[in-house]
């Protein structure tokens, strides 16, 4: 074998042979498991390609374990996966597809190896390895694809026009490639990109954004991103996002370029979390940028409410890209809204009041904002970065003290409306909210303590104000 497997992964792969010689159906290992192992790439999915029913090569193979691992099958696709320990190894035929123009979904028939080769989307990815006895180990790279690992360049197998025709989802694929491995996209195939961009729109959105996904997990995001503009298919998968491109000047004033701000928010936030939604965040907190935008008079470039804006903004762009409209979305949304907080606290004197407010508002999400807020200080002057790092270390700092003293996470009012309730012989009402909105309040402006006794005097006071007496 050219590429370093372990021991166990060894054993399974001679028996597979084994197995497969006696049915006589050559196989080989195929696609992204070579591409990694060559790579030195952690991976623990394996794809076999055989000449002939994959299917019944997995009961074979399955039958020879102890204990048997289930065989899950997909007659309709003609694959079946077996689990070994935490292996996870696909069979399938090999096949030959062709596309018509107008579809993307091919016409398949058995093929040779040679056959399912041809279709797969980049050289890299068409890697094989013999699992057979006669030359167990052999790599079959018809397309030189171990040198485009080593020139780390990322080719179609086919002209890549009709690569990218057959099936546009392999543009994402290209540049999610690109991205995850830090290799370049060959020009020809490039421009086949830019050429066929609007294709996409013919594959499921649950597919793209599945490659966008997998962009937004890599250690540089940004790349992908700023490949996404360049091929023109951001303009079609999201066009918010472009909307962030460029930066407009009047009477010589100008403002930073969203899009490229977005995208060194999005690898700063990216460098200390590896949580998905947390780099939606960072992706969508100037969304409302363009919209909002204005130029006033003595002023210069505003973007008044963006934070608002850009958070009404959330549910729709997750309901087009298919994100889950769950409580992912609701983080999103909140972080997207909250954004200018943190640091607008140091515009003004800090206030105990206010970092309290901001506190109880940010609830157990407090971490993850001011993660996105600090990695939303990007300037090209380091003096400015300097002076905004300081400021953001001293509202650290005080939010520290106000959490040590009030322990406001995930914080509620010592008085609830059950409280309320019971103590005045209410049903529920609108004097209950008016009474534990006005405790609340006057706790996070520091008007009363943030005790059981202080609140519930404040409480008395309140409920007089509304003619209310206790009931005995
Ligand atoms: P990862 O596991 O990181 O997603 P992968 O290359 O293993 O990477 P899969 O989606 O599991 O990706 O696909 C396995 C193999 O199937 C690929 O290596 C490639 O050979 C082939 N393949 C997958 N999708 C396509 C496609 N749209 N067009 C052509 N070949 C594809």
């Amino acid at each position: 074998m050219d590429i370093t497997c372990t021991d166990r992964e060894l054993f399974i792969f001679k028996k597979i042979g084994k197995v497969a010689g006696d049915l006589q159906l050559p196989c080989y290992l195929i696609g992204g498991f070579v591409r990694d192992k060559i790579i030195g790439r952690p991976t623990k999915d394996a794809d076999i390609v055989c000449l002939g029913d994959g299917i019944e090569l997995a009961h074979k193979v399955a039958e020879q374990f102890n204990p048997k691992p289930t065989v899950a099958y997909f007659k309709n696709f003609g694959t079946a996966q077996i689990k070994l320990q935490d292996l996870e190894i696909e069979f399938v035929g090999a096949r030959k597809e062709s596309y018509r123009y107008d579809s993307r979904k091919p016409e398949v028939e058995p093929g040779t190896l040679e056959d399912d080769q041809n279709r797969r989307d980049f050289t890299i990815n068409a890697l094989a390895i013999s699992l057979n006895a006669a030359d167990f180990g052999k790599l079959v790279d018809p397309f030189n694809g171990v040198t485009d690992i080593e020139r780390k360049i990322i080719e179609t197998p086919l002209p890549p026009p009709q690569t990218f025709s057959d099936d546009p989802l392999r543009m994402m694929r290209a540049i999610r490639f690109a991205t995850q491995l830090k290799f370049t996209i060959a020009p020809e195939t490039f421009t086949a990109i830019q050429e066929n961009a609007e294709r996409i729109k013919i594959v499921s959105q649950e597919r793209v954004t599945d490659e966008l996904n997998k962009i937004m997990l890599a250690e540089k995001p940004s790349v992908g991103w700023d490949l996404l503009s360049k091929s023109g298919l951001l303009q079609v998968i999201f066009p918010q996002m472009m909307a962030l491109h460029g930066a407009e000047y009047i009477d010589g004033h100008g403002h930073k370029d969203n899009f490229y701000h977005t995208l060194q928010v999005l690898d700063n936030i990216s460098a200390h979390t590896n949580d998905l939604w947390l780099r939606w965040a960072a992706i969508l907190h100037d969304i409302a940028k363009p919209p909002t935008k204005k130029f006033e008079e003595g002023h210069g470039w505003t973007f008044h409410g963006h934070e608002v804006v850009g958070a009404r903004m959330v549910p729709k762009i997750f309901t087009k890209l298919k994100l889950p409209l769950s409580e992912k979305m609701r983080l999103v949304q909140k972080l997207v809204l909250l954004h200018l907080r943190p640091i607008s606290l140091t515009k003004e004197n800090i206030t105990d009041s206010a970092v309290r407010r901001l506190l109880f508002e940010a609830g157990e999400d407090i971490d993850a904002l001011m993660m996105l807020c600090e990695a939303d200080i990007t300037s090209k002057n380091k003096i400015k970065v300097k002076r905004y790092l300081q400021n953001f270390e001293l509202v650290k700092q005080r939010m520290a003290e106000v959490e040590a003293k009030d322990s406001l996470r995930n914080w509620q009012p010592p008085i609830t409306g059950e409280i309320i309730m019971q103590t005045f012989g209410l049903p529920p009402s609108k004097n209950v909210g008016l009474i534990k909105d006005a405790i609340r309040e006057a706790i996070l402006d520091g008007i009363i303590p943030n005790s059981y006794e202080a609140a519930h005097g404040y409480m008395l006071q309140k409920a007089a104000e509304l003619n209310l007496t206790p009931i005995e």
